[in-house]
């Protein structure tokens, strides 16, 4: 099996009839990052930037996130890296930050709310990410956006980053693509106003199907509940797709979902652009897209979109796919 991964690793992630999609791989702290260019993957779907803030008491300033960020740019040249800027709070406890405890956190101060609340800390961030942009080929993406005005604002703060850099004489990347992922079902129903001011969109499933079933993703007593192949979020996820479509940007995914073979036709079908995970599980990705037909898994996609309960979408998955 290796071997024929080994064998794979130059193809594209092509279909028989020709559809390309991109493959790109998380990535958690930029240690991973040689191991990543030697794997052959097309780049970097999702940086969670959080690495740089946690298990520490202070801050890091902007040149040391200016010197991660570069680093991980560079080092994959002209392929893309989707840096996420600070998705703090939730599951994520970062102490430099001393947040407040909170009843709900995965409902309350976390994510983008942060980054807008606090423009002293997001600057920061922004500035150090548009510096790296010079070295590399890097897009910014937003988390947790569940409304316009919150986009808004943080395209608001970028530009003034911008600005800024620009009366300082440092050069970045004035074309830098930015995107938002689409994790809140709020945002995913607005995905048409969304798309007309980002460039592209990455869906969040992990959080996507916290949020749309209301199932605590880190609660175990209740984990039989939470599946991303519910019809309610198979049909959030289509309906991402079609918008970001119809507005001619593409979108990923970087939730688990997009590393799990059983889902990747469904998602092809469903027209998704990008696929994002574990790099060690996105050959077994890649081989499944090489072996399917873009008419196929539309009309799998098609008929899994009619399907009313997760045990008949994974059954139906299982009987055509495997
Ligand atoms: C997600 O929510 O699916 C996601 C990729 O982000 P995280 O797991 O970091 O919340
Ligand atoms: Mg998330």
């Amino acid at each position: 099996e290796r071997q024929a991964y080994a064998a794979m690793k130059d193809l594209p992630a092509e279909t028989l009839d020709g559809h390309r999609v991109h493959l790109l791989a998380n990535m958690a702290v930029p240690e991973e990052t040689d191991a990543l260019v030697e794997s052959g993957i097309e780049g970097i779907g999702l940086f969670r930037s959080e690495f740089l803030f946690m298990d520490r008491s202070s801050l890091p300033d902007e040149e040391e996130q200016f010197q991660a960020y570069k680093r991980v740019a560079a080092a994959f040249g002209d392929k893309p890296v989707i840096i996420r800027t600070l998705d703090a709070g939730g599951d994520k406890h970062l102490p430099a930050l001393a947040l407040a405890q909170e009843e709900n956190p995965f409902l309350g101060f976390r994510a983008i709310r942060i980054s807008l609340a606090r423009p002293a800390l997001f600057r920061v961030q922004l500035r150090a990410l548009l510096r790296a942009s010079a070295f590399g080929r890097l897009l910014i993406m937003f988390p947790m956006i569940s409304h316009l005005e919150q986009l808004r604002g943080a395209k608001a703060m970028l530009e003034q980053a911008k600005a800024e850099l620009r009366s300082e004489g440092i050069s970045f990347d004035e074309d830098i693509a930015v995107g938002m992922m689409m994790e809140i079902p709020g945002a995913c129903l607005q995905a048409d106003a969304f798309a007309k001011e980002v460039q592209f969109f990455s869906i969040g499933t992990n959080d996507l199907v916290q949020y749309t079933l209301a199932v605590d993703r880190m609660n175990a007593e209740i984990a039989d509940l939470y599946s991303y192949y519910h019809p309610a979020v198979l049909r959030l996820i289509s309906s991402v797709i079609d918008a970001s479509h119809r507005a001619g940007i593409w979108t990923g995914l970087c939730g688990e979902m997009a590393g799990d073979p059983l889902a990747t036709q469904l998602l092809l079908g469903l027209g998704l652009d990008e696929f994002s995970g574990a790099a060690s599980v996105m050959p077994k990705v890649k081989e499944r897209i090489r072996q399917a037909t873009l008419e196929q898994a539309k009309q799998l996609a098609e008929h899994a979109l009619t399907l009313s309960t997760v045990e008949d979408v994974v059954q139906f998955l299982k009987d055509k796919t495997e």
